[in-house]
């Protein structure tokens, strides 16, 4: 064996061993005719065996290097694809975490007075369509705290709270518990904190600060989520 050979023959064991190290090499997955996957050193042995006492030849060499070469690459390709995997599930974790958080902060801040207008930037959200429960399309009127709207002039709530213009609401409390965080499709978060004579099932009168508001105002429809 020439000395050129003896150092190419080195070069192959080397090459057979670190084959046989690669443990994710599927069946299949390296050229069938060199069958490294099933048992690389067998395989160097019966190659061997042809070649005892002589030289290796030329396109033994050749094929145990292709089968290295394509067996790094596709550990290579198999480690990048577990990469991305995991990157991407990291990903869904971090954003699943953002909207449960947000969620919690729609459920625990206060509620701050606003007015009431609807808004293409207050329809429900994803996070709001996935974890509250949706009543259906209700119709909302709209009432202040007159003592023609609401039956007193001291502007209590049935709750005991003073009416709001962007947080309270009247419901139908057999539907909706009062003290419920109720999202409007199109106008934010309100508190069911009041009812009213007239509002039952589907319906929702929403509070306004001014008489002339609540007129001009009208009738709409929403859909209602309850916050839970
Ligand atoms: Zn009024």
């Amino acid at each position: 064996m020439s000395k050129y050979l003896r150092k190419r023959f080195g070069k192959l064991i080397a090459a057979a061993l670190a084959i046989s190290s690669l443990a994710s090499i599927s069946a299949g997955a390296v050229d069938s005719t060199v069958a490294v996957d099933a048992a690389p050193v067998a395989v160097l042995s019966s190659n061997l065996t042809s070649s005892v006492g002589t030289a290796l030849t030329a396109s033994e060499i050749t094929t145990a290097e292709q089968a290295l070469a394509k067996a790094k690459a596709e550990a290579e390709a198999k480690a990048k694809a577990e990469a991305e995997a995991k990157a991407k599930a990291e990903a869904e974790a971090k954003a699943k975490a953002a909207a449960a958080a947000k969620y919690n902060t729609l459920l625990s801040e206060p509620v701050a007075t606003k007015a009431v207008a609807y808004s293409a930037a207050l329809l429900a959200d994803d996070t709001i369509k996935s974890q509250a429960t949706k009543l259906g399309n209700y119709k909302l009127s709209f009432y202040c705290p007159c003592a023609e709207c609401n039956g007193r002039s001291d502007a209590k709530t049935a709750m005991g709270t003073t009416m709001s213009e962007g947080r309270t609401i009247a419901v139908d409390s057999s539907i909706i518990p009062l003290g419920s965080r109720v999202y409007i499709d199109g106008y934010g978060v309100f508190i069911a904190e009041d009812t009213g004579g007239a509002i039952k099932g589907s319906r929702i009168d929403v509070c306004v600060s001014s008489h002339g508001r609540a007129y001009e105002l009208g009738i709409k429809y929403a859909d209602i989520y309850v916050l839970d």
